[in-house]
Protein backbone atom coordinates (compact mmCIF):
# COMPACT_ATOMS: atom_id res chain seq x y z
CA UNK A 1 0.00 0.00 0.00
CA UNK A 2 1.72 3.59 -0.94
CA UNK A 3 1.93 5.68 1.69
CA UNK A 4 1.40 9.41 0.45
CA UNK A 5 3.56 11.90 1.58
CA UNK A 6 2.71 15.72 2.23
CA UNK A 7 5.93 16.24 3.98
CA UNK A 8 8.16 16.59 1.39
CA UNK A 9 10.89 19.59 1.62
CA UNK A 10 12.66 21.24 -1.13
CA UNK A 11 16.12 19.82 -0.65
CA UNK A 12 14.92 16.22 -0.61
CA UNK A 13 13.07 17.22 -3.66
CA UNK A 14 15.91 18.92 -5.51
CA UNK A 15 18.01 15.32 -4.93
CA UNK A 16 15.59 13.76 -7.23
CA UNK A 17 16.31 16.27 -9.45
CA UNK A 18 19.69 15.51 -9.10
CA UNK A 19 19.18 11.80 -9.87
CA UNK A 20 20.94 10.46 -12.71
CA UNK A 21 18.83 10.07 -15.18
CA UNK A 22 18.43 6.34 -15.31
CA UNK A 23 18.05 6.41 -11.81
CA UNK A 24 14.89 8.90 -12.11
CA UNK A 25 13.49 6.98 -14.40
CA UNK A 26 13.70 3.68 -12.99
CA UNK A 27 12.10 5.14 -9.43
CA UNK A 28 9.48 7.11 -11.49
CA UNK A 29 8.50 3.86 -13.69
CA UNK A 30 8.49 1.78 -10.52
CA UNK A 31 6.35 4.22 -8.54
CA UNK A 32 3.97 4.41 -11.64
CA UNK A 33 3.61 0.75 -11.53
CA UNK A 34 2.68 0.17 -7.84
CA UNK A 35 -0.24 2.49 -8.51
CA UNK A 36 -1.26 2.35 -11.56
CA UNK A 37 -1.65 0.33 -14.84
CA UNK A 38 1.44 1.36 -16.92
CA UNK A 39 -0.20 0.88 -19.87
CA UNK A 40 -3.22 2.94 -19.68
CA UNK A 41 -3.57 6.39 -20.13
CA UNK A 42 -6.61 8.74 -19.37
CA UNK A 43 -8.40 10.90 -22.10
CA UNK A 44 -10.47 13.83 -21.60
CA UNK A 45 -12.47 15.87 -23.62
CA UNK A 46 -12.40 19.84 -23.76
CA UNK A 47 -14.90 22.06 -24.34
CA UNK A 48 -13.82 26.15 -24.58
CA UNK A 49 -17.16 27.66 -23.28
CA UNK A 50 -16.16 31.24 -23.12
CA UNK A 51 -12.52 32.12 -25.26
CA UNK A 52 -10.48 34.83 -24.99
CA UNK A 53 -11.01 38.44 -23.84
CA UNK A 54 -9.58 37.38 -20.61
CA UNK A 55 -8.38 40.57 -17.97
CA UNK A 56 -5.83 38.76 -16.39
CA UNK A 57 -2.24 39.28 -17.60
CA UNK A 58 -0.75 35.78 -17.69
CA UNK A 59 2.56 36.20 -19.96
CA UNK A 60 1.83 32.86 -21.87
CA UNK A 61 -1.73 33.10 -22.50
CA UNK A 62 -2.86 34.08 -25.63
CA UNK A 63 -6.32 34.39 -23.88
CA UNK A 64 -5.26 37.61 -22.21
CA UNK A 65 -6.89 40.69 -23.80
CA UNK A 66 -3.64 42.47 -23.63
CA UNK A 67 -1.88 40.62 -25.85
CA UNK A 68 -2.95 41.13 -29.77
CA UNK A 69 -2.26 37.19 -30.76
CA UNK A 70 -4.80 37.05 -33.58
CA UNK A 71 -7.50 34.71 -31.20
CA UNK A 72 -10.41 35.14 -32.26
CA UNK A 73 -13.21 35.53 -28.75
CA UNK A 74 -16.38 33.98 -28.73
CA UNK A 75 -18.94 34.79 -25.74
CA UNK A 76 -19.95 32.11 -23.26
CA UNK A 77 -21.92 29.64 -24.90
CA UNK A 78 -25.37 28.76 -24.50
CA UNK A 79 -26.19 26.12 -22.04
CA UNK A 80 -27.34 23.68 -24.75
CA UNK A 81 -24.91 24.17 -26.96
CA UNK A 82 -22.64 22.84 -24.24
CA UNK A 83 -24.54 19.69 -23.72
CA UNK A 84 -24.87 19.12 -27.33
CA UNK A 85 -21.27 19.05 -27.61
CA UNK A 86 -20.86 16.66 -24.14
CA UNK A 87 -23.29 14.40 -26.01
CA UNK A 88 -21.47 14.03 -28.77
CA UNK A 89 -18.15 13.40 -26.60
CA UNK A 90 -19.76 10.83 -24.89
CA UNK A 91 -20.86 9.19 -27.96
CA UNK A 92 -17.39 9.24 -28.92
CA UNK A 93 -16.36 7.32 -25.76
CA UNK A 94 -15.34 10.17 -23.66
CA UNK A 95 -15.62 9.52 -19.83
CA UNK A 96 -15.03 13.11 -18.37
CA UNK A 97 -16.01 16.55 -20.04
CA UNK A 98 -13.91 19.49 -18.81
CA UNK A 99 -15.05 23.08 -19.88
CA UNK A 100 -13.14 26.20 -19.56
CA UNK A 101 -13.95 29.65 -19.73
CA UNK A 102 -11.29 32.50 -19.70
CA UNK A 103 -12.27 34.43 -16.80
CA UNK A 104 -10.45 36.04 -13.83
CA UNK A 105 -13.50 34.48 -11.84
CA UNK A 106 -16.73 34.04 -12.87
CA UNK A 107 -19.57 36.64 -12.31
CA UNK A 108 -22.70 36.05 -10.39
CA UNK A 109 -24.24 36.49 -13.69
CA UNK A 110 -22.59 33.22 -14.96
CA UNK A 111 -23.31 31.51 -12.09
CA UNK A 112 -26.74 29.48 -13.16
CA UNK A 113 -25.50 29.00 -16.74
CA UNK A 114 -22.31 26.87 -15.09
CA UNK A 115 -24.37 24.99 -12.72
CA UNK A 116 -26.67 24.07 -15.34
CA UNK A 117 -24.06 22.87 -17.67
CA UNK A 118 -22.52 20.78 -15.05
CA UNK A 119 -26.02 19.46 -14.13
CA UNK A 120 -26.74 18.67 -17.87
CA UNK A 121 -23.10 17.10 -18.37
CA UNK A 122 -23.81 14.96 -15.29
CA UNK A 123 -27.40 13.87 -16.17
CA UNK A 124 -25.53 12.30 -19.44
CA UNK A 125 -23.48 10.22 -17.48
CA UNK A 126 -20.25 12.18 -17.93
CA UNK A 127 -17.66 13.12 -15.33
CA UNK A 128 -17.65 16.85 -14.84
CA UNK A 129 -14.71 19.63 -14.97
CA UNK A 130 -14.68 23.10 -14.85
CA UNK A 131 -12.05 25.79 -14.97
CA UNK A 132 -13.31 29.37 -14.62
CA UNK A 133 -10.71 31.39 -12.64
CA UNK A 134 -10.82 32.21 -9.26
CA UNK A 135 -13.91 31.02 -7.22
CA UNK A 136 -15.44 32.20 -3.70
CA UNK A 137 -16.30 29.45 -1.41
CA UNK A 138 -19.73 30.30 -2.11
CA UNK A 139 -19.63 29.62 -5.91
CA UNK A 140 -17.31 26.59 -4.95
CA UNK A 141 -20.39 25.29 -2.85
CA UNK A 142 -22.89 26.15 -5.71
CA UNK A 143 -20.81 24.25 -8.43
CA UNK A 144 -19.84 21.43 -5.93
CA UNK A 145 -23.62 20.85 -5.11
CA UNK A 146 -24.52 21.00 -8.78
CA UNK A 147 -22.24 17.57 -9.22
CA UNK A 148 -19.06 18.89 -10.27
CA UNK A 149 -16.31 16.55 -9.60
CA UNK A 150 -13.03 18.20 -10.65
CA UNK A 151 -11.83 21.78 -10.79
CA UNK A 152 -8.72 22.87 -12.69
CA UNK A 153 -6.88 26.05 -11.01
CA UNK A 154 -2.83 26.25 -11.92
CA UNK A 155 -0.26 27.03 -9.73
CA UNK A 156 1.77 27.42 -12.55
CA UNK A 157 5.22 28.02 -11.36
CA UNK A 158 6.52 28.65 -7.89
CA UNK A 159 6.15 31.49 -5.73
CA UNK A 160 9.07 32.89 -5.97
CA UNK A 161 9.01 33.13 -10.10
CA UNK A 162 5.47 34.00 -10.07
CA UNK A 163 5.66 37.78 -10.54
CA UNK A 164 7.21 37.19 -13.46
CA UNK A 165 4.28 35.75 -14.98
CA UNK A 166 1.22 36.81 -13.93
CA UNK A 167 0.89 40.36 -11.90
CA UNK A 168 -2.39 41.33 -11.59
CA UNK A 169 -3.58 38.42 -9.37
CA UNK A 170 -1.59 36.83 -6.27
CA UNK A 171 -0.51 33.00 -5.58
CA UNK A 172 -2.22 33.65 -2.11
CA UNK A 173 -5.72 33.86 -4.25
CA UNK A 174 -4.77 31.05 -6.26
CA UNK A 175 -4.25 28.65 -3.06
CA UNK A 176 -7.60 30.65 -1.71
CA UNK A 177 -9.36 29.35 -4.48
CA UNK A 178 -7.92 25.72 -4.20
CA UNK A 179 -8.66 25.73 -0.29
CA UNK A 180 -12.29 26.97 -1.66
CA UNK A 181 -12.69 24.01 -4.22
CA UNK A 182 -10.91 20.79 -1.61
CA UNK A 183 -13.50 22.26 1.39
CA UNK A 184 -16.37 22.36 -1.25
CA UNK A 185 -15.27 18.06 -1.41
CA UNK A 186 -14.67 18.20 -5.25
CA UNK A 187 -11.56 16.84 -6.78
CA UNK A 188 -8.31 19.36 -7.00
CA UNK A 189 -6.77 19.80 -10.81
CA UNK A 190 -3.85 21.68 -10.57
CA UNK A 191 -0.29 21.79 -12.05
CA UNK A 192 2.20 24.21 -13.55
CA UNK A 193 4.07 25.16 -16.62
CA UNK A 194 7.64 24.47 -17.59
CA UNK A 195 9.92 26.81 -19.95
CA UNK A 196 8.40 29.79 -19.24
CA UNK A 197 12.24 31.09 -18.13
CA UNK A 198 12.17 29.56 -14.54
CA UNK A 199 15.36 27.95 -13.25
CA UNK A 200 15.26 24.15 -11.87
CA UNK A 201 14.65 25.62 -8.40
CA UNK A 202 11.25 26.90 -9.53
CA UNK A 203 10.04 23.86 -10.61
CA UNK A 204 11.58 22.42 -7.33
CA UNK A 205 9.18 24.70 -5.42
CA UNK A 206 5.95 24.36 -8.03
CA UNK A 207 6.47 20.63 -6.98
CA UNK A 208 6.72 21.67 -3.22
CA UNK A 209 3.56 23.54 -3.28
CA UNK A 210 1.68 20.59 -5.01
CA UNK A 211 2.76 17.90 -2.84
CA UNK A 212 2.89 19.19 0.42
CA UNK A 213 -1.05 20.39 0.16
CA UNK A 214 -2.96 18.74 2.89
CA UNK A 215 -4.61 16.67 -0.07
CA UNK A 216 -2.06 16.19 -2.75
CA UNK A 217 -4.41 16.93 -5.91
CA UNK A 218 -6.36 14.16 -7.47
CA UNK A 219 -4.96 15.41 -11.42
CA UNK A 220 -1.81 17.32 -11.77
CA UNK A 221 -1.29 19.45 -15.58
CA UNK A 222 2.05 19.53 -16.73
CA UNK A 223 2.29 21.83 -19.63
CA UNK A 224 5.02 22.97 -21.72
CA UNK A 225 5.49 26.26 -22.61
CA UNK A 226 3.51 27.51 -25.89
CA UNK A 227 5.60 30.44 -27.21
CA UNK A 228 2.50 32.00 -28.75
CA UNK A 229 3.20 34.91 -30.84
CA UNK A 230 2.11 38.31 -29.09
CA UNK A 231 2.59 36.77 -25.93
CA UNK A 232 5.31 38.63 -23.65
CA UNK A 233 6.45 34.74 -23.29
CA UNK A 234 6.79 34.22 -27.33
CA UNK A 235 10.61 34.48 -27.28
CA UNK A 236 11.38 32.27 -24.35
CA UNK A 237 14.27 30.11 -25.45
CA UNK A 238 13.67 26.41 -26.19
CA UNK A 239 13.52 24.56 -22.95
CA UNK A 240 15.94 21.43 -22.62
CA UNK A 241 13.66 18.09 -22.86
CA UNK A 242 14.89 16.08 -20.64
CA UNK A 243 14.20 19.12 -18.08
CA UNK A 244 10.40 18.54 -18.85
CA UNK A 245 10.76 14.67 -18.68
CA UNK A 246 12.44 15.53 -15.26
CA UNK A 247 9.33 16.77 -14.06
CA UNK A 248 7.14 15.12 -14.94
CA UNK A 249 9.56 12.20 -12.96
CA UNK A 250 9.66 13.66 -9.92
CA UNK A 251 6.19 14.98 -10.24
CA UNK A 252 5.13 11.06 -10.28
CA UNK A 253 7.33 10.01 -7.08
CA UNK A 254 6.25 12.79 -5.12
CA UNK A 255 2.76 12.69 -5.52
CA UNK A 256 1.92 8.56 -6.59
CA UNK A 257 -1.44 8.74 -6.47
CA UNK A 258 -2.12 11.44 -8.82
CA UNK A 259 -2.82 11.31 -12.39
CA UNK A 260 0.03 13.66 -14.30
CA UNK A 261 -1.65 14.73 -17.34
CA UNK A 262 0.65 15.54 -20.22
CA UNK A 263 -1.08 18.71 -21.10
CA UNK A 264 0.13 21.82 -23.36
CA UNK A 265 2.77 22.03 -25.45
CA UNK A 266 2.55 18.04 -26.61
CA UNK A 267 2.31 19.46 -30.33
CA UNK A 268 6.22 20.41 -30.20
CA UNK A 269 6.98 16.85 -28.43
CA UNK A 270 8.53 14.30 -30.83
CA UNK A 271 6.70 10.68 -30.52
CA UNK A 272 9.74 9.99 -28.32
CA UNK A 273 9.77 12.82 -26.03
CA UNK A 274 5.93 11.65 -25.16
CA UNK A 275 6.99 8.14 -25.14
CA UNK A 276 9.53 9.06 -22.50
CA UNK A 277 6.96 11.17 -20.44
CA UNK A 278 4.54 8.11 -20.03
CA UNK A 279 7.43 6.17 -19.13
CA UNK A 280 8.28 9.12 -16.48
CA UNK A 281 4.76 8.29 -15.14
CA UNK A 282 2.51 10.80 -17.44
CA UNK A 283 -0.76 9.12 -17.27
CA UNK A 284 -3.23 11.69 -18.88
CA UNK A 285 -3.89 13.39 -21.88
CA UNK A 286 -6.61 15.68 -23.31
CA UNK A 287 -7.77 15.32 -27.13
CA UNK A 288 -10.96 17.22 -28.48
CA UNK A 289 -12.60 19.15 -30.63
CA UNK A 290 -12.77 22.52 -29.35
CA UNK A 291 -9.82 22.80 -27.58
CA UNK A 292 -8.21 26.63 -26.54
CA UNK A 293 -6.00 28.10 -28.79
CA UNK A 294 -3.43 26.11 -29.97
CA UNK A 295 -2.53 23.32 -32.47
CA UNK A 296 -2.76 19.95 -30.19
CA UNK A 297 -1.32 16.53 -31.93
CA UNK A 298 -3.82 15.44 -34.41
CA UNK A 299 -5.81 12.82 -31.93
CA UNK A 300 -5.61 10.21 -34.88
CA UNK A 301 -1.51 10.46 -34.35
CA UNK A 302 -2.19 10.01 -30.80
CA UNK A 303 -3.54 6.77 -31.13
CA UNK A 304 -1.55 6.04 -33.94
CA UNK A 305 0.95 6.58 -31.47
CA UNK A 306 -1.12 4.77 -28.20
CA UNK A 307 -0.57 1.46 -30.86
CA UNK A 308 2.91 1.98 -31.66
CA UNK A 309 3.62 1.91 -27.47
CA UNK A 310 0.71 -0.85 -26.62
CA UNK A 311 -0.86 1.91 -24.26
CA UNK A 312 -4.38 1.48 -24.24
CA UNK A 313 -7.40 4.61 -23.33
CA UNK A 314 -8.69 4.22 -19.53
CA UNK A 315 -11.62 1.54 -19.33
CA UNK A 316 -14.76 3.47 -20.02
CA UNK A 317 -17.81 2.68 -17.61
CA UNK A 318 -20.45 2.04 -19.93
CA UNK A 319 -22.75 -0.30 -21.35
CA UNK A 320 -20.74 -0.78 -24.39
CA UNK A 321 -18.26 -3.12 -25.09
CA UNK A 322 -14.51 -2.95 -25.19
CA UNK A 323 -14.27 -3.14 -28.94
CA UNK A 324 -17.34 -1.00 -29.51
CA UNK A 325 -15.81 1.95 -26.71
CA UNK A 326 -12.07 1.57 -28.89
CA UNK A 327 -14.15 1.95 -32.35
CA UNK A 328 -16.21 4.96 -30.93
CA UNK A 329 -12.83 6.38 -29.25
CA UNK A 330 -11.20 6.03 -32.70
CA UNK A 331 -14.20 7.47 -34.65
CA UNK A 332 -13.89 10.21 -32.20
CA UNK A 333 -10.09 10.80 -32.94
CA UNK A 334 -10.68 10.58 -36.69
CA UNK A 335 -13.12 13.26 -36.70
CA UNK A 336 -11.02 15.70 -34.32
CA UNK A 337 -10.25 18.34 -36.47
CA UNK A 338 -9.20 21.74 -36.01
CA UNK A 339 -7.87 21.00 -32.69
CA UNK A 340 -6.76 23.84 -30.90
CA UNK A 341 -4.77 23.46 -27.23
CA UNK A 342 -6.20 24.35 -24.11
CA UNK A 343 -3.69 25.55 -21.35
CA UNK A 344 -6.09 22.90 -19.21
CA UNK A 345 -6.44 25.48 -18.15
CA UNK A 346 -3.38 27.40 -16.98
CA UNK A 347 -6.26 29.69 -14.99
S1 LIG B 1 -4.35 31.77 -18.23
FE1 LIG B 1 -6.49 31.99 -17.66
S2 LIG B 1 -6.53 33.77 -16.30
FE2 LIG B 1 -4.57 33.86 -17.37
S3 LIG B 1 -4.99 35.17 -19.16
FE3 LIG B 1 -5.29 33.03 -19.80
S4 LIG B 1 -7.48 32.67 -19.55
FE4 LIG B 1 -6.97 34.50 -18.36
Amino acid sequence: MTTVRTDWTRPEIATLFELPFNDLMFQAQTVHRQNFNPNEVQISTLCSIKTGACPEDCKYCPQSARYDTGLEKEKLMKVEAVLDEARAAKANGATRFCMGAAWRSPKKKDMPYVTSMVRGVKELGLEACMTLGMVSEGQAGELAEAGLDYYNHNLDTSPEYYGEVITTRKYGDRLTTLDNVRSAGMKVCSGGIVGMGEEQKDRIGLLHQLATMPSQPESVPINMLVRVEGTPFAMEEDLDPLDFIRTIAVARIIMPLSQVRLSAGREEMSDEMQAMAFLAGANSIFYGEKLLTTANPGANKDMQLFKRLGINPEKLETEQTEEEQADALMASIESAKNDKFFYDAAQ
